[in-house]
């Protein structure tokens, strides 16, 4: 969708980490930015000085609604469940409100807003893969069945998927999950490949369990990141015509496409990578 002429919800509603002009330290939530005209239109939108933060911030019917009211709702919840600190509960929600309609804006909030934490270490999501299943309108065959709550963790044959609330409706029903494939500790290697991050997983889990409790979840990232991403095919052959495999369901990190390019890939996970990439954010 084209940005609503005179809305201007998203240039007051959400926080901006990164420095603006006139706002060093950015904004916080609430907050008119001062380039916001009377009119709400940005006064500097099409200049050098456009922060690049706003040009990469995609106006959707998910975030934007049809009035001014409805965005700001959204913006404001959004600004909630992803401060720094915020329990888990705020993926759950996301993964419960999953539609293969925002798919791009999932994968959005997830890789920019969401750190995968176990025991207390903390793991940056830079590959991912959108495996959905519903039985009237995305019958994607490569989907595992399975019955889970939104939100919860999968380790599976293959790797390790967070999954979407199972449904059923009659004879409807719908399923799936997000498979991890590539997950990078900040500053740490980038561990690249499903069953190497279940492996990595399983490790710490394995590590730093003994009598604790074991504590495997998403959270909201401690660092508002606001990292390139991108999307492109998936990895899985395509089978037959309703598996799906060459839409743009695999999501990547700048970092990652950095990470692979370099010396330090593997060949063969080097040549997994598909030419045809889309910059999503
Ligand atoms: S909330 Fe959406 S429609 Fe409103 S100004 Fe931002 S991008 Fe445009
Ligand atoms: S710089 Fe322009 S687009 Fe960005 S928040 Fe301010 S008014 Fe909105």
């Amino acid at each position: 969708m084209i940005c609503r002429k005179g809305c201007g919800a998203c240039c007051i509603a959400i926080s901006i980490s990164s420095p603006m002009p006139g706002m060093p330290n950015g904004k916080k939530a609430g907050e008119r930015c001062p380039h916001l005209s009377i009119d709400f239109s940005c006064t500097i939108h099409g200049t050098a000085a456009y922060p690049k933060v706003c040009a990469n911030l995609t106006p959707s019917i998910e975030m934007c609604g049809s009035t001014y009211a409805e965005a700001y709702a959204y913006l404001e919840k959004l600004e909630r469940l992803t401060a720094p600190g915020t329990p888990s509960a705020g993926a759950d929600e996301l993964f419960r409100g999953f539609t293969v309609e925002s798919a791009d804006a999932f994968f959005k909030r997830l890789m920019t807003s969401f750190v995968l934490s176990v025991n207390g270490t903390v793991y940056r999501l830079h590959e991912l893969e959108l495996y959905y299943f519903h039985s009237n309108d995305h019958p994607d065959g490569s989907v595992y069945r399975r019955e889970k709550n939104a939100g919860d963790i999968f380790f599976h044959e293959y790797g390790v998927d967070i999954c979407f609330q199972t449904r059923r409706d009659g004879d409807v029903t719908s399923y799936g999950g997000v498979l991890i494939r590539s997950i990078r500790t900040d500053g740490g290697t980038m561990i690249c490949g499903p069953a190497n991050c279940r492996q990595e997983l399983l490790n710490r889990i394995a590590r730093t369990g003994g009598e604790q409790t074991i504590s495997f979840r998403l959270d909201a990232s401690p660092a508002v990141s606001q990292p390139e991403l991108y999307k492109c095919e998936r990895t899985v052959g395509a089978t037959t015509a309703k598996d799906f495999a060459l839409a743009g369901y695999r999501f990547i990190t700048g970092e990652f496409i950095a990470f692979i390019s370099g010396k330090d890939a593997s060949g063969y996970y080097r040549s997994l990578f598909k030419d045809t990439v889309f910059k999503l954010l």
